[in-house]
């Protein structure tokens, strides 16, 4: 099979340019507080109404579900909603994005005609993601207008929408941002929150960084800017914070911390040839509410979905190799639980959020570890149980599985012959929604067999 990457911007790493107005060196900036440097663990036991927020943004956080916040939803909103520069690392999973969604819908005052904040992040699935959750956090502030804008889509329905409707939030991936930037019809002087999702990403690649750069340029120096990833290295931070003005800064400086507790994780050894027959025999065994296979090229991607769903496996591919329509097309059907099985490159590694899926399948071992802990983020989302199973086929499969290891201090055992289900099996809202309909007929059946037994009585 080809080794076609699906990597749309994968260039060597260059140094920032220095001469950016808002640059601030980096030793400068100082961190809020020590605590803020912490890492975390779990939920926190406050309430989203200790953050004074919006009565309507607190009507759609209880719509949605949430109880108490994150840690890092705990640490990162109530300096997020004053306005100041953030640089966030936080595992996957728990709930970064809801960080800069509450705080910038908090602080925007709708001006017709005017962008207030601008979201850029790697992938257009992603970026379709953010726009969604916006859209979800904003149901009750119906002023508010979002819109998302990337690639592959006709860019004169993205130049209408912005001249009949201007948004007051653009979520979008940096190439076509950039182009209706550059062409005057997004209009980016009244940015007042600039916002990096996946920021260790968008910025480690040339092409990348220098789009966000060029984007950063056009907006006004006087605004808030806030980065998110679960990884951040060393070398990464001090190029985010030139972006920033004296940021809080949340790092998870012990490693370990990045492991998710709920998930577990494995790995099997074999040969390249006997991969499919492996992969045949788990999806026939486990117990998968969804699964994602990870694989390393587009052409490994489109060829393995081909074997699978020529076994009957209700599977589907995602990669960057296919029309944007198609694309996204695919992606929902998979959010929504339509197909079961998902075969992706890294196109899908970072960022995405699936509910239901409770396993990873590293088919392919990831490039790296940082690669390696996206990955498998995708199962154990918000401490929900799941499993990750890695191929591991050469000496070099061998040393990233020994750096992930090393790294998060989690120990990846061989995955033996039985695995406990219960280990990984989670309850999703679909199984609560069977345990209602279930619990609901048997009362229904008890209080039929009691009105019988009365009628009965009556008769005799
Ligand atoms: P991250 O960006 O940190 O990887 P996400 O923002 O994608 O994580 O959040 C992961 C999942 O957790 C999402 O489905 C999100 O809706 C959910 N979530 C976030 N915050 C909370 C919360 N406070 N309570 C319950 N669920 C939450």
């Amino acid at each position: 099979m080809g080794e076609v990457k699906d990597n749309e911007y994968e260039e060597e790493l260059v140094d920032f340019e220095d001469d950016d107005p808002k640059a601030l060196d980096s030793a400068s900036a100082k961190p809020v507080s020590d605590s803020a440097k912490r890492g975390y663990v779990g939920i926190h036991s406050s309430g989203f109404r200790d953050f004074l927020l919006k009565p309507e943004l607190l009507r759609a956080i209880v719509d949605s579900g949430f109880e108490h916040p994150s840690e890092v939803q705990h640490e990162c909103i109530p300096q997020a909603i004053l306005g100041m520069d953030v640089i966030c690392q936080a595992k996957s999973g728990m709930g970064k994005t809801a960080v800069f969604v509450l705080s910038s819908l908090q602080q925007i005052e709708p001006v017709a005609g005017q962008v207030a904040a601008l979201v850029l992040c790697h992938t257009r699935e992603l970026a379709y993601q953010i726009c969604h959750e916006f859209e979800r956090f904003s149901t009750y502030l119906p002023d508010i207008r979002v819109a998302v804008f990337y690639g592959g889509v006709n860019i004169r329905i993205h130049k209408d929408m912005l001249k009949n409707e201007c948004p007051h939030i653009v979520v979008g991936t940096p190439g076509r941002i950039l182009a209706l930037a550059r062409d005057k019809d997004l209009g980016l002087k009244n940015v007042r929150h600039f916002i990096l999702d996946e920021c260790d990403k968008m910025l480690e690649s040339l092409d990348m960084r220098r789009d966000v750069q060029e984007i950063f340029k056009m907006t006004p120096h006087d605004k808030q800017v806030m980065m998110f990833s679960a990884t951040l290295s060393k070398e990464i931070r001090p190029v985010c914070k030139k972006f920033m003005q004296e940021p809080m800064e949340i790092y998870v400086d012990d490693e370990t911390k990045l492991t998710l507790h709920g998930l577990v994780q494995h790995y099997i050894l074999l040969k390249e040839a006997e991969k499919n027959r492996k992969l045949n025999d788990l999806l026939d065994a486990l117990d998968f509410n969804q699964v994602v296979i990870f694989v390393k090229s587009v052409t490994r991607a489109a060829e393995l979905n081909k074997l699978l769903t020529e076994c009957n496996f209700p599977s589907i591919c995602i990669h960057s190799g296919m029309a944007q329509e198609e694309r996204l097309k695919r992606y929902k059907n998979f959010k929504e639980g339509q197909s079961r099985i998902l075969v992706a490159t890294d196109l899908v590694g970072r960022g995405i959020d699936i509910e239901r899926v409770n396993i990873v399948i590293n088919y392919d071992m990831p490039d790296s570890a940082d690669t390696y802990l996206h990955r498998v983020g995708r199962a154990g989302r918000f401490g929900t149980k799941g499993l990750a199973i890695t191929f591991v086929s050469s000496a070099s499969d061998s040393d990233v599985l020994n750096q992930v290891q090393s790294r998060f201090e989690v120990d990846i055992k061989e995955l033996p012959e039985q695995i406990d289900t219960s280990t990984y099996s989670k309850i999703t809202s679909l199984h609560f929604l069977n345990l209602a309909l279930i619990s609901f007929a048997f009362l229904y059946l008890v209080h039929l067999a009691c009105w019988i037994l009365e009628a009965f009585q009556v008769l005799l």
